[in-house]
């Protein structure tokens, strides 16, 4: 028997062959002329897969939360008012890192769990008082809630907030048009929806965040992050020229550049609508077999992940006999509701026939687990909406 299991967890996901191919070639030299061409094109498709062409790309050997971070450490002074909008345990993390920068920080949180904050409380904390910046989780990766990020960014522009925001769990598979919605920063890591292997971090930069920088009275309390040290070499690598502050994790930026090469072949809104489809037939196979969903409703439910309750009677121990079944899912993480529910990414090369085998080894497992329910009901409703 094959005993490869399928890895659908909202990240790392599964890689395509050619991206592990890349980490697999000898290393080269940082500054050897095959990886400055490779560094610099990966730059310049980061501003092609984000939508934001008028921006600087940042891209640096670390994990998502390096990227928050960063982002903080360059645009936050301390002092600084900032207004976190939560929908979950990333939202309250992105609060922490600016904190721990000397902001001031407003957290917003949603009225229940799998909600998030109103519009109109976005709008008042924002006439409250001036905020340089305010944070909003694209994808909270702990409730699968998905933000407004049009609506809050037109609010951050209008009350003059620089607007970040927290892609990890969406850039390469979520709807997002920073230019066009009038984003400042929006951070990812690569091990999600944009298909690399983890390992890094990474930020894309438009002109008002740069300029909030480039004004900054106080140097930046982060040695490494210090947008100071990064940006020279970024337009170094643009440039096709060499340059040096902090070794860059050459097979990672090869496997980047392959993989941001498959992803604007197959064409972001392509990318974006199969997202969704794969996305809306998983949820209806959950709906069909009754495991109801944390977000509160469809319209804010995430396309890169699905987060289904555990039916009545049903605990943690289902996600073993998924394993059993050759799928790896991913536990609870917000700690409301941690054993109350799991969660199950569809980004990045996902396709349908792994929708499919994804909701047979959660029947299956059901079935074992002795709960009562339609066996087959889950895949049927997959498969119709897949058909569409
Ligand atoms: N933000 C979000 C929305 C995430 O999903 C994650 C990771 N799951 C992070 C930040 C942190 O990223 P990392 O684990 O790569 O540090």
């Amino acid at each position: 028997m094959k005993n490869r299991k399928l890895l659908m967890i909202p990240g790392p996901v599964e890689f395509t062959p050619e991206v592990l191919a890349a980490m697999g070639l000898p290393t080269t030299s940082h500054v050897a002329p095959n990886f400055i061409d490779v560094f610099g094109q990966a730059l310049e498709r980061l501003k092609e897969v984000f939508l934001f062409p008028d921006s600087q790309p940042f891209v640096v050997a670390g994990s998502g939360t390096l990227a928050m971070d960063m982002a903080a450490a360059n645009l936050i002074e301390p002092g600084d008012r900032a207004l976190v909008v939560s929908t979950g345990y990333f939202g309250n993390r992105f609060a922490a890192i600016l904190e721990r920068y000397g902001a001031e920080v407003v957290r917003l949180d949603p009225p229940a769990l799998g909600d998030a904050p109103a519009p109109e409380a976005v709008e008042a904390a924002l006439r409250a008082g001036p905020c340089k910046l305010m944070t909003v989780t694209h994808v909270d990766t702990s409730t699968a809630v998905l933000a407004d990020v049009p609506t809050l960014a037109a609010l951050g522009q209008q009350y003059g907030a620089l607007v970040v925001v927290d892609g990890v769990c969406s850039v390469g598979g979520e709807e997002l048009r920073p230019q066009e919605w009038g984003v400042d920063l929006v951070l990812t890591a690569s091990q999600k929806a944009l298909g690399v292997p983890p390992g890094l971090a990474i930020l894309v930069a438009g002109p008002r965040a740069l300029e909030a920088f480039r004004k900054r009275k106080t140097p930046v309390g982060n040695y490494y992050a210090d947008w100071t040290h990064w940006l020279p070499i970024m337009e170094a690598y643009q440039a096709r020229r060499a340059a040096y502050f902090g070794t860059p994790p050459v097979n990672l930026i090869w496997a980047l550049n392959v993989s941001l090469g498959q992803i604007l072949e197959e064409g972001m809104e392509a990318r974006f609508a199969r997202h969704r489809h794969l996305s809306d037939a998983f949820k209806a196979a959950m709906e069909a077999i009754g495991l109801a969903q944390v977000p509160v409703n469809r319209r804010q439910a995430a396309h890169t992940l699905t987060a289904p309750y555990y039916p009545e009677g049903i605990d943690a121990r289902l996600l073993g006999l998924i394993g059993q079944a050759g799928v790896i899912v991913a536990g609870g993480l917000h700690p409301a509701i941690r054993d109350r529910h799991f969660r199950v990414g569809h980004m990045g090369a996902v396709t349908p026939s792994d929708i499919l085998t994804t909701v047979g080894a959660i029947e299956w497992a059901l079935a074992r687990s002795g709960h009562r329910f339609e066996v087959g009901a889950g895949l049927a409703a997959a498969a119709r909406v897949l058909a569409t």
